[in-house]
């Protein structure tokens, strides 16, 4: 357990949901608003996770280029996290507690496997690409796995799942940061946009969580778990955009990023939509 976190058994309040079975419980006093909502704020903000998603996939689905199945898959579990943290943040159950964390620490391998392995898996590939691919594909299921054991049988150690998703995001953002440093690519500016949006979200999102978990009797009035909700979906999404345009130039794909909008978008060329259009 770390020692900043609030222990459940100095929060009695009990709800719709009866005893809190969750290890953790937030800053923010338990059904204040509802009988069957334990907490409130930090409840109804997960619907951004959602949101973003849909938004994300309704956005590349209405252009030319169809969203790869590779990025569905991501933004699914981006949904999957905002039902799970929702249930998790109304009931303060252990089951929805997991239904929250086992997708955080899943959307990380999906990311990290989308980070190093750009191109797309068909006969274009070479056989080595395609074992490589499939042996890295391999390899982030064996430690969803192991993942999932540990948050299965030793709940009580919290550090071991900040280590597991905190780890797996830093490797995955340095290879995003490496490729958009080096490359010779023509995307370049988009490249760097999109790797500072999403990792200055994600280091002011980090910011409000420790701060909300350090200094809770202080700050609970400005709800900054509500805040780490929204900064995590728009730094998410903004990693996801970054491995997309690796891929698509990867695979000789032409695009142009909205970078303009508060969610970035990637569109294909003007003339592709013209030629649609008519
Ligand atoms: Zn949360």
């Amino acid at each position: 357990m770390v020692p900043w976190r609030v222990s459940n058994t100095s929060l009695p309040a009990q709800g719709y949901w009866g005893k809190i079975t969750a290890t953790l419980d937030w800053c923010e006093p338990n059904y204040q608003h509802s009988y069957y909502i334990a907490e409130t704020w930090n409840s109804f903000s997960n619907l951004v996770y959602v949101a973003v998603a849909l938004y994300a996939i309704w956005a590349h689905n209405s252009k030319v280029t169809k969203l790869h199945p590779r990025f569905l898959l991501v933004y699914l579990l981006l949904i999957a996290i905002g039902i799970g943290s929702f249930l998790f943040h109304a009931s303060l159950l252990r089951e929805y507690q997991l239904f929250d964390e086992l997708p955080m620490l899943y959307i990380t391998l999906a990311a990290l496997h989308g980070s190093i392995f750009t191109k797309i898996f068909d006969n274009r590939m070479c056989l080595s690409e395609k074992i490589l691919f499939l042996l890295g594909a391999a390899i982030m299921v064996v430690i969803g796995l192991v993942e999932t054991l540990i948050q299965l049988y030793y709940p009580e150690h919290y550090d071991w799942f900040l280590l597991m998703f905190g780890g797996i995001l830093l490797v995955c953002d340095l290879f995003q940061i490496y490729r958009s440093t080096i490359s010779q690519s023509k995307y370049k500016k988009e490249r760097r946009n999109l790797v500072v949006k999403n990792i200055v979200a994600f280091l002011l999102a980090f910011g409000v969580w420790l701060i909300d978990n350090n200094l809770c009797p202080y700050v609970e009035v400005l709800k900054l778990h509500s805040w780490w909700h929204f900064l995590t979906a728009y730094s998410v999404h903004h990693n996801i955009k970054f491995s997309e345009i690796v891929f698509l130039e990867a695979n000789g794909i032409d695009f142009v990023v909205r970078s303009d909008k508060l969610l970035a978008t990637i569109e294909p060329p003007a003339e592709k939509l013209k030629s649609k259009e008519q």
